[in-house]
């Protein structure tokens, strides 16, 4: 067992919350370790859900009954809580999408074609998730903008003095994740924002793994637009978060035209919501940013700065026990990172390796975590991932390294 430990939190207590925790995989307890994935639910997020659809189920804004108006009180109580959670100045700077996916294909379908011009250049890093490549690369297609990438470190981080040649007065955007779902590796963010700022280019900052662990305050940050997922912040599936700077999200068009987003329509001209609902068109999903609030909620309860302090403890145990075992490397050793643990195990795919594990009850990530082109770079086709999130516990890193070895041994 570790000394390493974060007091203030009693691990035991919260793992009660998390029904899910408590059952057998194969015949053993049950490790999660696929936190980066998607964390796990407690209990007071599973009971918003079912209080909303058991209680006060209707569409919101537009209804003067009762149920709708507790609904709408509730979907906008969640703003505020997500307004508080960022320190966005404005409540409606918040937008609510299904994801961080959704949040990073708006900007580029909306602010992207409204701002970009031949010639043009957006900036991405190495290690960005699909999700932040993808939607530039049709972007860059549909206007004849160029792509250019950030290369890294073999430890796995930005190389700054690569950053700074690649920015020009060409860049409008950098859009860069806040921390790597593959590696773990923590960007430095508001250096970024500060040396993008000064060439004229706008930065959105991907924060689907930063926002369980990392201190956000975008005002601080000066970010222009931050994205991510209610699901892993131990909220629901199917909900996500676009903040966005009032004045960008006012001179950007609709993404999508419908119900909500619309002020006045006639058939010769249709005029538009204001923020935030001129970016939410249709019926949201109501009862999932109705949970999103228990899921703040209960991060709060804890506190970031705990948390990440258990997490870091966690990560920092298993980084010397998995570490030192004969025949695992590890892949991704930034200074600064978020409870994401990335290796290889010699002469095994990492795939084997995962259906090993599951069966002795571990779950974890294997694979190329939809970061094909920095699997790449390290010359991998994948790696083996741990990640860590506030229930998890030393003795279940025991189990995974007791594990590990013996699927080492088992090779030789
Ligand atoms: N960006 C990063 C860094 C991620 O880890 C993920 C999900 O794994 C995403 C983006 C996409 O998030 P979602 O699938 O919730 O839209």
């Amino acid at each position: 067992m570790s000394t390493l430990s974060a007091p203030t939190l009693d691990i035991t207590a919260i793992r009660q919350q998390f029904p899910i925790l408590h059952q057998q995989i194969n015949g053993k307890p049950l490790v999660y370790f696929d936190n980066a994935a998607t964390n796990q639910k407690p209990e007071s997020v599973i009971n918003a859900l079912n209080g909303y659809y058991s209680g006060y189920n209707a569409n919101i804004h537009r209804g003067i009954h009762a149920l709708a108006e507790k609904a709408t009180a509730a979907f906008e109580d969640t703003r505020k809580a997500v307004q508080q959670f960022i320190g966005s100045r404005e409540v409606e700077e918040v937008i609510f999408t299904k994801g961080t996916t959704e949040g990073i294909n708006l900007v580029a379908a909306t602010w992207g074609r409204m701002s970009l011009q031949a010639g043009d250049e957006i900036i991405i890093s190495t290690m960005e998730h699909h999700s932040n490549i993808v939607p530039w690369q049709l972007l860059c297609e549909e206007k004849g903008a160029v792509l250019r990438v950030i290369p890294i470190s073999e430890s796995g981080e930005i190389i700054w003095e690569e950053f700074e040649k690649l920015l020009s007065a060409k860049t409008k955007l950098v859009s860069i994740v806040h921390a790597s779902n593959a590696l773990g590796t923590i960007n430095p963010v508001q250096k970024v924002i500060k040396a993008a700022h000064a060439v004229g280019a706008k930065v959105l900052v991907d924060g689907a793994q930063a926002s369980a662990h990392l201190a956000l305050d975008v005002q601080t940050l000066d970010v222009d637009f931050y994205v991510f997922s209610a699901h892993k912040l131990y909220g629901p599936t199917g909900v996500g978060i676009l903040y966005g700077k009032r004045a960008l999200l006012e001179a950007m068009p609709p993404y999508q035209g419908g119900g909500e987003m619309i002020a006045e329509v006639s058939f010769e001209k249709t005029t538009y919501n204001v923020i935030p609902y001129k970016f939410e068109a249709g019926t949201p999903n109501i009862a999932d940013v109705v949970a999103l609030k228990a899921a703040i909620d209960f991060v709060n309860q804890y506190g970031k700065s705990a948390i990440a302090a258990h997490e870091d403890a966690l990560l920092q145990y298993a980084t010397e026990k998995v570490g030192a075992i004969e025949g695992i490397r590890l892949v991704g050793t930034a200074a600064h990172k978020v409870s994401v643990l990335s290796f290889v195990l010699e002469g095994m795919h990492p795939f084997d390796v995962g259906m090993m594990l599951d069966a002795k009850g571990i779950a974890v990530r294997t694979g190329h975590h939809c970061t094909q082109p920095l699997m790449k770079r390290l010359g991998l086709e994948g790696t083996i991932r741990a990640s860590f999130a506030i229930y998890n516990t030393f003795e279940e890193i025991d189990t995974l390294v007791s594990a590990l070895k013996d699927l080492a041994a088992k090779r030789k």
